[in-house]
């Protein structure tokens, strides 16, 4: 391989306290905890909406932010935005939670499909009245690292490459980009063959207006079906890496072409595809090796360090407290990670990549910033205590209360 030196005089643009990387659930909480502490806070988007995977990448789904005994456990931000989400949105709520949180125990759980280009307008909404800065189309090509210090951030746009000057930055991309060029440590993550688009057809139509219910009109056609534990990966192939530019290309066009496969007879006046996946549908792309790795083995252990607590989507009881460590490391004293780039692995990955808790440390880590920034201290020293009780003011469960715990211990 050969390589060039490259030189570049770059316009430099205005500064802000807080450069958002990424707008996605977590960059959009991390925005707007930012802007509510009093930042300047510039979000940083490649795509032109909100949301990300939420939105564009079809997974307009939340897992349940209840403990499946009809409490809420995850509270805070993750809770004003699962009520945005539906405020003017179809649902598929449960009947015991259609008005809220239940008056009595109940196995169900809070989830629930919602509209994701109304959420995707909804956010747009929320940040700018709220007086975020936004840029779409605007790739983060770059952090600029003064040792462990980014100084700024640049972007490539349709007006050509810019240096946006910070006093910080959050790195919620979805595969940590920011935070590894940065030289902060990282792991990649392995996907199988897993993805699907949206589908209306006559047959869905007919049964949305029997029920009244819009959803019902959709489906999903697939490509690969593998699940998140593996199920349905095909034996001859091996998981993709979600960050190596040639391998996700393989995944994409090897699934857009097995969808076209399974679709194109399917497809006519009575059904059509009429969107498709605009990111990667990727669970792990790449998370930050921070200060603390959450694994999700520790239910029902507090954490003196906790951002919130976090249930599991498929273990009803199963109670976590994500440690402030998963989002920063030492030495990098402005960035921080949220959302999917958080530091956890093999099932805490997957507890704490998922819509809610990806909110919960987007909130946390606009809040850390702020807090940082304020105390003028690095985001590693951070008061914890401090960020704890702003988030708790929010709704955030800091520690959840030992009464959640079965009598058994066990989830
Ligand atoms: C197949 C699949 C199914 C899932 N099912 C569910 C489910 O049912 N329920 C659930 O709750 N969760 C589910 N998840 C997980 C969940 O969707 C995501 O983990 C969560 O939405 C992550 O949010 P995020 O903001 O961290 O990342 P993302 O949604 O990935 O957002 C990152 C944003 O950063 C932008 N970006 C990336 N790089 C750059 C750059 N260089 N410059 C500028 N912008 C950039 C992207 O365009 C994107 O908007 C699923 C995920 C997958 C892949």
């Amino acid at each position: 391989m050969t390589s060039i030196l490259w030189q570049e005089k770059l316009r430099v643009e205005e500064k802000y306290d807080l450069i958002v990387c990424g707008g996605g659930v977590a960059g959009a909480a991390a925005a707007l905890s930012g802007r509510r502490h009093g930042l300047r806070v510039l979000l940083l988007e490649k795509q032109c909406i909100l949301g990300g995977l939420a939105t564009g990448g079809l997974v307009n789904y939340w897992v349940p932010l209840c403990n499946g005994r009809g409490k809420y456990v995850i509270g805070g931000m993750a809770r004003e935005l699962l009520n945005l989400s539906l405020a003017h949105s179809f649902n598929t709520l449960r009947p015991d939670w259609l008005h809220g949180e239940p008056r009595h125990e109940t196995e169900q759980r809070s989830d629930t499909w919602f509209s994701g280009g109304l959420f995707a307008l909804s956010l747009l909404k929320l940040l700018k009245e709220e007086g975020v800065t936004i840029l779409y189309d605007a790739l983060v090509s770059s952090p600029v690292m003064e040792g462990g210090h980014c100084a700024g951030i640049i972007i490539d746009g349709k007006s050509g490459r810019r240096l946006y000057p910070c006093a910080a930055a959050v790195d919620a991309t979805g595969d940590a980009s920011v935070m590894k060029q940065a030289g902060v440590p990282v792991t990649d993550g392995e996907n199988y063959f897993t993805y699907y688009g949206e589908a209306v057809s006559l047959n869905g139509c007919r049964a949305a207006l029997e029920t009244g219910n819009v959803f019902l009109a959709y489906d999903h056609p697939r490509g690969g079906s593998a699940d998140l534990h593996g199920r349905e990966q095909p034996e001859h192939k091996a998981p993709y890496a979600g960050c190596d530019m040639e391998i996700v290309n393989q995944y994409l066009q090897e699934n857009q072409l097995f969808m076209y496969e399974k679709e194109k007879d399917r497809c006519g006046m009575g059904r059509n595809i009429h969107a498709l996946p605009t990111i990667p549908q990727l669970r792990t792309a790449r998370h930050i090796d921070g200060n603390a790795v959450f694994t999700g083995d520790e239910w029902f252990r507090h954490s003196e360090t906790s951002i919130g607590t976090i249930c599991d989507f498929e273990f009803r009881d199963r109670l976590y407290e994500v440690p402030y460590g998963t989002l920063v490391k030492d030495g990098f004293d402005n960035l921080i990670a949220c959302g999917r780039c958080a530091s956890a692995v093999g099932r805490g990955w997957d507890v704490l990549r998922v819509i809610p808790p990806a909110v919960l440390t987007g909130q946390a880590a606009g809040t850390a910033a702020a807090l940082a920034l304020s105390c003028r201290v690095p985001v590693v020293e951070a008061p914890v205590r401090q960020l704890q009780q702003e988030l708790a003011q929010t709704g955030v469960m800091i520690h959840y209360p030992d009464a959640m715990v079965p009598l058994n211990g066990q989830a």
